[in-house]
C-alpha cells in the first residue's frame, strides 16, 4: 500500500506539471501578443513622429514662401509712398501697409512655433528610434524563447501523459478513483503528509490510532475533513 501511495505522489507531481503545461497553452500566446504589441507601438510612435516632422517641414517651407511674398508686397507699397500726392492716397496706402505688416507678423509667429516644435520632434524621434530598436531586439529574443516553449508544449504533454499512464496501470482501480475524485473536487494536491499530527492540507487534527494506521502504511487513509490521502513522512511530524 505504501508503494501505491508513493506512486500517487509521483502521479500528482506529473499532474501538477500537466496542469502547468495546459495553462501555458493559454498564457504563452497572451504573453507573445503583448510583446508583439509593444514592438508595434514603439514602431508606430517612431513612424508617426517622422511623419509629423515631414508635415511640419512642409508647413515651414510654405510659411517661409508666404512671408517672402508678403515682404515683396510690403516693399512695393513702401516704394509707392514716394509717389503719394494727396492725404487721402497717403491714408489708404498706410492702412494697406498695416494690413500686410499684420499678415507678416501672424505668419512669423506661426513659423516660430513650427520651428520650436520641429526642434522638439527631432530630438524626440531620436529617442523613439533608439527605444524602438531596444524593444525590438529584447522582445524578439523573448518571443523566440516563448515560441520554442509553445512548439514543445504538445510533445511535453505527450511525454507526461505516457509517464502518467505507466503509473495509473500499476495503481488499483479503486485507489485511482479516490485519487481522481479528490483531485477533481479539491484540485491540486491529493496525497499529503501528516504535519504536527494533523492533515498537511486542511490541518484537521488526527487521532492517535489514525496516525498509527498511516504510519503502518498498509491501507489508504483519507482525511475525514478534506478527503485527501495521508502519508507518513519520517521525521516531519514527531
Ligand atoms: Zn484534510
Amino acid at each position: 500500500m505504501q508503494s501505491d501511495l508513493e506512486m500517487l505522489l509521483k502521479l500528482q507531481v506529473i499532474d501538477y506539471d500537466l496542469g502547468e503545461l495546459e495553462r501555458s497553452k493559454e498564457y504563452l500566446p497572451d504573453m507573445m501578443e503583448n510583446l508583439r504589441r509593444e514592438i508595434e507601438e514603439a514602431e508606430n510612435l517612431f513612424h508617426n513622429t517622422q511623419k509629423e516632422i515631414s508635415d511640419s517641414k512642409v508647413m515651414q517651407k510654405s510659411l517661409e514662401l508666404e512671408i517672402a511674398s508678403r515682404q515683396a508686397e510690403l516693399k512695393k507699397l513702401q516704394d509707392q509712398m514716394m509717389a503719394i500726392k494727396t492725404n487721402k492716397e497717403y491714408d489708404a496706402l498706410v492702412s494697406q501697409i498695416d494690413v500686410v505688416k499684420g499678415a507678416i507678423n501672424e505668419k512669423e509667429t506661426q513659423l516660430f512655433e513650427i520651428v520650436e516644435k520641429l526642434e522638439k520632434l527631432e530630438s524626440d524621434v531620436k529617442d523613439y528610434e533608439t527605444r524602438g530598436k531596444e524593444i525590438q531586439e529584447r522582445n524578439s529574443r523573448e518571443l523566440k524563447i516563448l515560441q520554442e516553449k509553445m512548439d514543445s508544449v504538445g510533445s511535453k504533454i505527450q511525454i507526461k501523459e505516457e509517464e502518467r499512464g505507466n503509473i495509473t496501470v500499476r495503481v488499483p482501480k479503486r485507489t485511482m478513483s479516490v485519487y481522481e475524485m479528490v483531485r477533481k473536487s479539491r484540485g491540486g494536491t491529493v496525497v499529503v503528509p501528516v504535519r504536527k499530527r494533523a492533515c498537511g492540507a486542511c490541518y484537521k487534527a488526527l487521532p492517535p490510532h489514525r496516525i498509527q494506521e498511516i504510519k503502518r502504511g498498509d491501507q489508504i487513509i483519507t482525511c475525514d475533513n478534506c478527503g485527501r490521502m495521508l502519508i507518513w513522512h519520517n521525521g516531519e511530524s514527531e
